[in-house]
């Protein structure tokens, strides 16, 4: 180990920083931020510092560095282009036992700075030791994705509690067990989420009885549309840690995988005439897995509120008192169009965007059909493969002109990916002639016609009849 890592109290500490840059600035920002007294000796200003003056979050002083007298200062920081400066910064405060970093010079500092990731009070440092800043940045960002933003007021949760819990629970390892369960569970899940009253309700309950809640919880999660990547932070973190999970038809297999190995997999795929039946089943699972103490994620194609009957699931939730979350998704519309190039509002073309359900009842389309003819409007239709020919022909029937852009999106934002574009008159040939299958979108309106100049990556299949 080439450095010893330590965290630094600099808090009404007075720093200098050498320089007036825009490296100096972002210096002084981070001394500021840590609560140092920054001052700051240069001849010329950047503007964010020239503003940071005004403010009066710095003090500057507009000499040679040779009027300063080092020894006042706790740390300083030399951010100049100007080798001997630098130098002569670092000799300066070596001989007075001042800390003294030069920026991207290691020899000339007897500390560093690390990349670090601010979830206040938990901070996080990464450092080459000099060897690669680039790669200590790159690692940085790989963990701030990981990290939940609201690990910081988990902590401070924590922190509030923290004598609390010490003087209920005398024996340590008790309290470690405690603190473990309470932080890996359904209390941390609600801070994370915000619900922070329900979270302090339930840490109450569980200091009363020494032990923290067993009752198990369930996920609401939206999958998105199929692209592993277009899962928010939320989902995946909830994923890798949940007990069960049941999936249906719309999850992709690569989403599957990055579920916690150890979880249960359970298909509750539906099959379009007989979920009825099927729905009430998986409600009843979902709160029969909760009531056995287990996490239950919920894993649904898009979002789960967007013609997903999420609130059918929770609603049973809800009644049997069993926590949940909804995570939300990005719906198939949003995946389809952004991969398909094609933009769903646009100023000239569509100032609505619509959605809707195709799903026939009974063989017939109940919609609002005037809603769905109006101008400057996008309309998309979910589900609505089945019932295409009855679909365009009632637009038609009722006032859209039959040359209206038409597009069908098969398997959106995966790699099997397919684009077919037409017309209202001509897309129902086509699902017969190419075999289209579900699951597919299909989006009308005026925005259609942009595709051919904006799908600038041609990764699916496409074709188009006119
Ligand atoms: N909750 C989901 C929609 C469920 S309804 C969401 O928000 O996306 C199922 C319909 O969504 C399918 O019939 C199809 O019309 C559409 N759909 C879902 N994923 C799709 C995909 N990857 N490509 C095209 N259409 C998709």
């Amino acid at each position: 180990m080439d450095y010893l890592p330590l965290f630094l109290n600099v808090r009404e500490r007075l720093c200098l920083v050498v320089g007036g840059g825009a490296v100096a600035a972002r210096k002084v920002i981070l001394l500021h931020r840590a609560g140092a007294i920054v001052k700051i000796v240069a001849l010329k200003l950047h503007e964010q510092l020239q503003e940071l003056a005004q403010r009066g979050v710095i003090t500057v002083q507009q000499t040679a560095f040779s009027d300063i007298e080092i020894k006042d200062y706790y740390l300083v920081i030399a951010a100049t282009d100007d080798k001997i400066l630098n130098t002569q910064v670092y000799q300066m405060a070596k001989v007075h036992g001042v800390l003294v970093n030069v920026v991207d010079q290691p020899s000339l500092c007897n500390f560093i700075l690390p990349a670090i990731i601010d979830r206040s009070p938990i901070i996080i440092a990464v450092s080459s030791g000099g060897a690669s800043p680039v790669l200590a940045r790159l690692l940085r960002a790989r963990l701030e994705t990981l990290i939940p933003h609201a690990y910081a007021r988990l902590a401070q949760f924590a922190a509030r509690y923290r004598n609390r819990v010490k003087q209920q629970i005398k024996a340590v390892r008790a309290r470690r067990i405690f603190w473990e369960q309470v932080l890996q569970g359904s209390i941390a899940e609600r801070v994370l989420a915000g619900q922070e009253m329900e979270a302090e309700k339930a840490l109450e309950e569980a200091l009363s009885v020494n032990s923290a809640p067993s009752q198990g919880e369930v996920y609401l999660v939206g999958a998105g549309p199929g692209d592993p990547d277009l899962l928010t932070f939320r989902a995946l973190r909830l994923m890798q840690q949940v007990d069960v999970v049941l999936y249906d038809r719309l999850v992709s297999a690569e989403i599957l995988d990055l579920v916690r190995r150890e979880a249960e997999r359970i298909y509750v795929g539906k099959k379009r005439a007989w979920h009825v039946v099927r729905q009430e089943q998986i409600s009843t699972m979902l709160v029969e897995y909760a009531k056995e103490g287990k996490r239950v994620l919920r894993l649904k194609g898009g979002d789960p509120f967007i013609f997903g009957r999420g609130g059918e699931e929770i609603a049973s939730l809800a009644a049997e008192k069993i926590p949940f979350q909804v995570v939300p998704g990005i719906t198939a519309a949003s995946g389809c169009a952004c991969y398909g190039g094609i933009p769903l509002t646009h100023r000239d073309y569509a100032h609505t965007c619509i959605f809707v359900t195709g799903q026939l009842k009974e063989g017939q389309l109940n919609l609002n059909w005037q809603s769905l003819i109006q101008p400057q409007q996008t309309v998309v239709v979910y589900m609505g493969l089945a019932g295409l020919g009855l679909l365009c022909q009632q637009l038609i029937a009722h006032g859209m002109s039959s040359s209206m852009p038409a597009a069908l999106v098969q398997q959106g934002t995966t790699p099997q990916q397919r684009i077919f574009t037409g017309t209202l008159a001509t897309l129902p040939r086509m699902v017969m002639n190419e075999k289209i299958h579900a699951p597919t979108l299909i989006i009308i309106g005026k925005v259609v016609a942009l595709h051919s100049q904006l799908a600038w990556f041609h990764t699916s299949q496409e074709s188009s009849c006119k």
